[in-house]
Parts: C-alpha cells; structure tokens; sequence
C-alpha cells in the first residue's frame, strides 16, 4: 500500500480517481474546515489529499479534546459505556491475558479491561496529565508514547487499535511494527469507519467520518488486504457497531421507496435527488451485502501459529 496522493489509487494503482471537498465534521465554528477527498470508484474508497491538519496539529487538538471535553464523543461515561462493549466482544472469543491499546486516548479501554483481570497496557502520545497521575487497578500502565517506548521483546496476546488506523499518514508502519508486538496466536483488532456504508451514502456530503484528522476513508477489502500484508490472517468482522446507542446490522439496509414518494411532493429537484440516493442504496445494498449497513467496522486478524 503506497501513500496517499492524488495520482494513483493507494490499494490499486488506479489512475482513474475522483476528487471532491467537504466540510470537516470536526470544523471549529467559523474557522476553514474543509477535507481534501480523493476517492478511487474502483475500490470504493478514499483518502484525504492534501491533508487539512499535518501531525502537529492533530496532537494538539487531541491533547485539548481528552483533557477538556464532556458530553460528546470523548465524555469520559460515553468512553466506558463502549470501552465496556468491546471488552464483551473480546472476551467472547479470547481469554483473559496481556491486552496492549495503541491509541489509547484517555485509558478508558485498557482501564476496563485491567479492572475485568486483563494486564493492560495504553499507549497514546497524548495521554492526559490527570490520567497519567490517576491511581488505577492492578495491571493497568498508561504510557504517553510510541511502541518504541516499550520494553524490548515485550510481546502481547491481544492488540487493539480503536479508531486508528483513519488517523495514520503511514498505516503500513505502524501496523508492521504492532505485529511484531503480537505473540503467535495472538489477535489484532481493528476499527474504523466504513466507506462502503449505506450510512455514508445516505448522509451524502455530510457525513460524520469526514473529518480534519481521518486521513484514510476504509472499507473492509482494503483493511483485509493491509492485515493480509502484514501478515495476518483476517477472521472475522463484528457483527455490530461496537457503539451501545448504534443500531443496524451488517446487512445493509435496502432502500425504501416511500423516501422517493415523500420527495415528490417536494418538487422535482429533491425528488431527483431522492431517486438518485434510491439508486445507490439499491447498488450497496447488492454489493456489499455482508458490512453495508455498518457504519464503523471491527476487524480481528490473527497472527499465525
Ligand atoms: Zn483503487
């Protein structure tokens, strides 16, 4: 997988790409919050090109947003309310052993998972001062760093990336040097917003995953073919969106003709509209049968044996 550019699709080397702008999701009110999209129809995916916000930046606004926010996305009872889900969908499939949280943001994941008897360990170059200095249960370390701050040789039977991947200028580094964490048997998970979504499709401009600091836009054949690259074996997707407040299932949603009929009565503009969306629905909802109604996607690859 090459870089990002506006040339040549990353995943197929396609020439033949589409660009477009939206506004960032993440815009400050009143500043210039625009994302650069580069999208290949071929693979049905996308990157931003050229980024909004360059590493620095993103460091920053992280840094502010798990330090001060509450009520959205980063509200430390929304954080436990899904670190709690995806501790339940783990523990279906592996026993209890060494978890290390790459991303780990404020903890919130490899808190929970210390406090159900997992030796957890969250990595984040921007972990919060008052996190850091947090008293917590047994077997829990917070580290405010790279993988290079870890121990020599230190191997782990579970990896976990939540929401990382999208974020990465060089996905391919990071995800080589994480395998090499992972013990033999052990399991990567993977989680990001989904490209081939009938939600994206369906939020048409504004869609939520366009954001300042998403700079890839996956869906699940790419993200299989990145583990397959670097040496993992793909095994499953969740059946669900590792969200408590998310609905919807895998099988994406087909579309439904009463929207069309409703936008009629609009004029013939939106009806045109509403027509066109039909349509892509009904496309998505044939091609990508096995992950179109999932917004955001998990995968679990295995290292081999
Ligand atoms: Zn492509």
């Amino acid at each position: 997988m090459e870089t990002a550019n506006a040339e040549r699709c990353p995943f197929c080397s396609s020439t033949r790409l589409n660009a477009f702008t939206r506004v960032a999701h993440d815009a400050t009110p009143g500043g210039d919050g625009r994302v650069n999209v580069v999208e290949c129809p071929g693979c049905v995916a996308a990157w931003q090109y050229p980024l909004g916000r360059n590493p620095d930046e993103s460091r920053e606004t992280f840094d502010a947003a798990y330090t001060a926010a509450e009520g959205g996305y980063f509200d430390p009872a929304r954080r436990r309310a899904v670190s709690e889900l995806q501790r339940q969908f783990i523990e279906a499939r592996m026993p209890v052993g060494d978890v290390l949280d790459v991303g780990c943001g404020d903890g919130s994941f490899a808190r929970t998972m210390a406090e159900a008897g997992w030796r957890a360990t969250g990595l984040d170059p921007a972990v919060p001062d008052k996190v850091l200095n947090e008293p917590g249960p047994p077997g829990l370390q917070l580290i405010r760093g790279s993988l290079a701050d870890l121990p020599d040789g230190q191997c782990f039977d579970l990896i976990t990336l939540w929401d990382v991947v999208e974020h990465l200028d060089h996905p391919m580094g990071l995800l080589g040097a994480v395998t090499a964490r992972l013990r033999p048997g052990g399991l990567l998970v993977m989680e990001t917003g989904n490209y081939q979504s009938a939600g994206r499709i369906e939020s048409g401009d504004t869609w939520w995953n366009y954001q300042l600091d998403h700079r890839w836009y996956f869906a699940p054949p790419q993200l299989e073919a990145i583990a397959r690259d670097i040496g993992l074996e793909p095994v499953e997707w969740a059946p669900q969106v590792l969200r408590p407040w998310w609905r919807g299932s895998p099988t994406s949603h087909p579309p439904r003709l009463r929207s069309v009929v409703k936008a009629l009565a609009k004029g013939p503009q939106a009806f045109v509209r509403a027509k066109q969306r039909h349509d892509e629905l009904g496309t998505a909802h044939r091609d990508w049968p096995h992950w179109g109604g999932l917004e955001i996607v998990t995968l679990i690859a295995k290292r081999p044996a």
